[in-house]
């Protein structure tokens, strides 16, 4: 296995990717679509379109940006899509969802080792999903239905505002925050517009920020944010989550607490500009 590192708040550029691929034969091409530790965005249709070409599979990790940032599995040709209910799905966290192509089916079909996991091995599942499809029944282990349900509804919700607005709605979410983040005189930790994620966003606290006492201020108003996560940052920034069913209100709510916390901790700033950025692109 080689993993290719990107500088952080950018991604690994995608001539990097082709080099490694063109180096040695390789079986698969795993990538993270929105990487949550850092609101960075992949090109996941040029990482698709580099794996058809040196006949690689390719698997993304769209736990944080199913059902916010755009994926045309099938015409990117992306094999494996997983992800989790639990983020921009909006179901309570138990689920583990994956869309397989006819590609990968067969690659697993052809597999000669066994799979290491008992729950997570598709032979278990694979008799089930047919069945299902079916409309017969069938036992393997007993599902979260009452997840399940939940699911049915969120899709149906999501259906409902339909995926072309879903995705629109989660990129004026984004521009929003990025600008109303920036209004304030804060940077951001992604580099550019370009690799930053719709579904979050990670800015820059300011200097000599006591980090604790703002996110404290920032809960006290109503609005949980989460704090830094890559270890070597960890309290350089902060991380907002604007996916799902937020929606202009939220995010009023979300800058006009940023704005005061700032402020009642010693940055100065003109209060409103954040938020002046919301109504803009709302
Ligand atoms: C949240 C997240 C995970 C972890 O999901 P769990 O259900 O907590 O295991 C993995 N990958 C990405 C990109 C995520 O955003």
């Amino acid at each position: 296995m080689d993993i290719l590192e990107a500088e952080v708040g950018n991604i690994v550029p995608l001539e990097l990717i082709e080099q490694q691929l063109k180096s040695k034969s390789y079986k698969l091409l795993t990538f993270t679509h929105v990487d949550t530790s850092t609101a960075v965005l992949n090109d996941a249709k040029s990482i698709g379109a580099l794996g058809k070409k040196y006949n690689v599979l390719t698997i993304l990790d769209g736990v944080c940006s199913v059902a916010g940032e755009e994926i045309k599995q099938e015409d990117w040709g992306i094999d494996v899509v997983l992800t989790a209910s639990q983020k921009a799905i909006g179901v309570p966290p138990g689920l583990a969802l994956l869309v397989a192509s006819k590609n990968a089916m067969q690659t697993f079909e052809q597999r000669t080792s066994p799979v290491a996991n008992y729950y997570g091995d598709w032979t278990n599942w694979l008799p089930i999903m047919k069945a299902y499809e079916n409309r017969q029944a069938s036992y393997f282990g007993t599902p979260a239905v009452n997840l399940v349900i939940a699911l049915e509804k969120s899709l149906q919700l999501i259906l409902k505002e339909g995926l072309d607005s879903r995705f629109d709605r989660h990129r004026r979410a984004g521009k929003a925050m990025r600008a109303a983040i920036k209004a304030l005189g804060l940077d951001l930790l992604s580099k550019n517009e370009q690799v930053s994620a719709n579904t979050l966003s990670a800015p820059l606290y300011p200097n000599l920020m006591d980090t604790a006492s703002f996110l404290k201020a920032v809960n006290q108003e109503g609005v949980i944010l989460a704090g830094g996560l890559l270890p070597q940052l960890k309290n350089s920034y902060f991380r907002i989550g604007h996916m799902g069913s937020v929606n202009k209100n939220d995010l009023l709510a979300t800058v006009g607490a940023i704005e005061s916390a700032l402020k009642n901790n010693g940055y100065s700033h003109e209060l409103g500009l954040g938020t002046a950025q919301i109504l803009k692109h709302f």
